[in-house]
């Protein structure tokens, strides 16, 4: 398979460099030159999870891996369950939050870790990944890559802005992880993460990828579970996904485009409006990230945005027949917890339950009792201080979750400045 920028630049790289690579060099995002078609059937046949993702996956990567080498990282990197919890007649919830890190992000950093793992093999060179993380990201990240062979990951995240369970997921893995705490918002983080990409000085000294959700290696393995859902909650016709970056989400268009029968997505954001507004027709402005309850949304301009309008040929009208779009606000996710869990007795995290509130909405305003999935991206014990007050009762914690907490931080604090980071990078 060939990729395309979505920056404009003519020419075509091969999956192996588009994944290292991240951010193609006009700055754009990397864009597969086709989607294959892989018809209904495919979708009804009985294959396990594993089996199905190296499927789905095989055509994005052939010529820089074998199918065996697919079908080996598929089994090692998918090796958690799955369940899909019924909250009423029509509504489902997909929980992804089973891996080691309990948030839907462990999908795409396994594969990905294993993933160049595997490719770089036969390479003499370190590879240091840089990521930016809004609190999820990072620990999914780091623990893909732990004890990788050459390998070395950098992480940085916003401090303050991500809760105490996630900051001790960052900052206690210790090995060939290295955790910054940047004085500023994710906003910035990611900012300082694309300059890195596109500093010349640093990346010809040193070999650099990302493994932000701007990087194709997250989103071939994000459009999978989608097709999972479709058949084991019987052919739910509605998705409705809490988007920050959109890469999830972006993952759901492909399945699509790969030929998933899905009518519609319900993409639920907080209070960071940019994509709703953008399908009412405003222009899309740069504004300072707000901070709310689900703090991995809190992005300005998703980054996948631009990915969306290529796959739509920029055409909004295009994009809002498959995709409807509301903004929530922390008190109405509040509520939505609160009410779940007295009514079905089911505890959601801040982010799961903008996306409940998302299939609410679209029942209410359409009149659709289609059925209907809520992907959910977190276990709500990894934002215990948030949902604690609010259900007022101790969340159980799993084991993962628990022994985190009894490790000291290690991080180091740099400002939210470019050249704070260079400088890290330049002596480590
Ligand atoms: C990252 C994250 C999201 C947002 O996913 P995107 O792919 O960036 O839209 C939602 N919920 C949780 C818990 C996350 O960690």
């Amino acid at each position: 398979m060939r990729y395309y920028s979505t920056g404009g630049d003519s020419s075509f790289v091969g999956f192996k460099d588009a994944l290292f690579q991240g951010l193609a060099p006009d700055g754009g995002l990397f864009m597969p030159e086709n989607i294959p078609l892989l018809g209904k059937d495919f979708f009804k046949t009985d294959l396990t999870y594993p089996e199905l993702a190296a499927e789905m996956i095989k055509p994005f990567v052939s010529g820089d891996l074998s199918n065996q080498q697919i079908d080996e990282i598929a089994e090692l990197a998918f090796d958690f369950p799955i369940p899909i919890a019924q909250v009423n007649e029509s509504d489902y919830i997909m929980e992804l939050f089973h891996g080691p890190t309990l948030a839907f992000k462990d999908f795409a950093a396994r594969f990905m870790a294993r993933t160049m793992a595997m490719l770089l093999e036969n390479e003499n060179r370190e590879l240091t990944i840089l990521v930016a993380t809004s609190g999820d990201t990072g620990s999914a990240v780091a623990n893909g890559f732990l004890g990788l062979e050459g390998i070395k990951v950098v992480i940085l995240y916003p401090s303050n802005r991500v809760s105490v369970i996630q900051e001790k997921q960052l900052t206690t893995m210790g090995r060939n992880i290295t955790a910054l705490e940047v004085n500023g918002s994710f906003d910035d983080c990611q900012k300082m993460v694309k300059q890195a990409f596109l500093d010349n000085e640093l990346t010809e000294s040193r070999f650099f990828s990302s493994a932000n959700s701007i990087n194709i290696g997250r989103l071939l393995p994000q459009s999978v579970y989608y097709a999972w859902a479709w058949k084991q909650a019987e052919e739910p016709k509605v998705f409705s996904v809490p988007c920050g970056n959109f890469g999830n989400l972006t993952g759901g268009l492909l399945a699509k485009r790969m030929g998933l029968p899905i009518e519609k997505f319900i993409a639920a954001t907080n209070a960071n409006d940019v994509f709703p507004k953008y399908l009412r027709g405003c222009e899309v402005t740069t504004e300072r990230a707000k901070q709310t309850l689900s703090n991995a949304m809190d992005v300005s301009v998703p980054s996948n945005l631009v990915r969306i309008k290529k796959l739509y040929n920029n055409e909004v009208d295009q994009i809002k027949s498959d995709i409807i779009s509301w903004s929530f606000s922390d008190d109405e996710t509040k509520r939505t917890i609160e009410k779940l869990k007295e009514e079905a007795n089911y505890l959601t995290d801040p982010h799961t339950a903008v996306g409940v509130l998302g299939l609410k909405k679209y029942r209410v305003e359409t009149g659709s009792m289609q059925k209907g999935i809520v992907l959910s991206t977190a276990h709500p014990g990894k934002f215990a201080e948030v949902v604690e007050p609010i259900i007022k009762e101790k969340i159980d914690l799993p084991d993962p979750l628990q022994s985190v907490l009894n490790k000291e931080k290690q991080a180091i604090t740099i400002r939210n400045q470019y050249s704070d980071l260079k400088e890290f990078l330049m002596e480590s």
